[in-house]
């Protein structure tokens, strides 16, 4: 990551705003920026379905409530945060660590997103990386830029879903949905 660009864009960025770029409490904000930006933007280069740690199980429905997410919405540069809810069921005994699972939603929501992608790209890492006979995904998540800007729709949640295979439709699915609760 090119930090000197970063560093050189925020200075730019404060005098635009009608900022004095000197002054002593923002001195050290292009590199604290710049810094920010390396864990902020950590997913871009990692490919987060070869990085599972495969593994072995039954092939019983597994699924994972409430794992937290910070990402980056691509329109506004602004924060949206939630959480994720996973289901997977497995194939073959190969299943992921629940590490594993932490870790694509983090690597997924590490870059500039919006959340319909970042969902879609969850779904897809678990279904390459694991190869199983269904995934199920949905976020839950407040976007800032929807609050601090324009419409000020103030806590506004907003879901997406994707699924792959066996659980995109039927009692799976809904099984799924059911172990998941209201979240999902
Ligand atoms: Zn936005």
């Amino acid at each position: 990551m090119d930090q000197e660009g970063i560093r050189r864009a925020v200075r730019d960025l404060l005098r635009a705003i009608g900022e004095d770029a000197a002054r002593e409490g923002i001195q050290g904000t292009p590199d604290t920026v710049a810094k920010a930006a390396l864990e902020l933007y950590a997913g871009y280069g990692e490919d987060p379905a070869a990085q599972i740690e495969l593994i072995e199980g039954p092939d019983n429905l597994i699924v994972m409530r409430d794992v937290p997410f910070f990402s980056t919405c691509e329109h506004h540069l602004l924060p949206f945060f939630g959480r994720a809810q996973l289901a997977v069921l497995p194939q073959g005994g190969r299943i992921a660590g629940f590490g594993s699972l932490a870790h694509i939603v983090d690597a997924c929501a590490r870059k500039l997103q919006i959340q319909e992608r970042l969902t879609e790209e969850i779904a897809d890492a678990l279904w390459r990386g694991l190869r199983p006979q269904g995934v199920y995904v949905s976020l839950q998540a407040q976007q800032l830029c929807m609050q601090m800007v324009g419409g000020r729709e103030l806590g506004a949640v907003t879901v997406t879903v994707a699924a792959r295979g066996a659980l995109v439709e039927g009692p799976l699915r809904q099984e799924a949905v059911r172990l998941l609760g209201a979240g999902a």
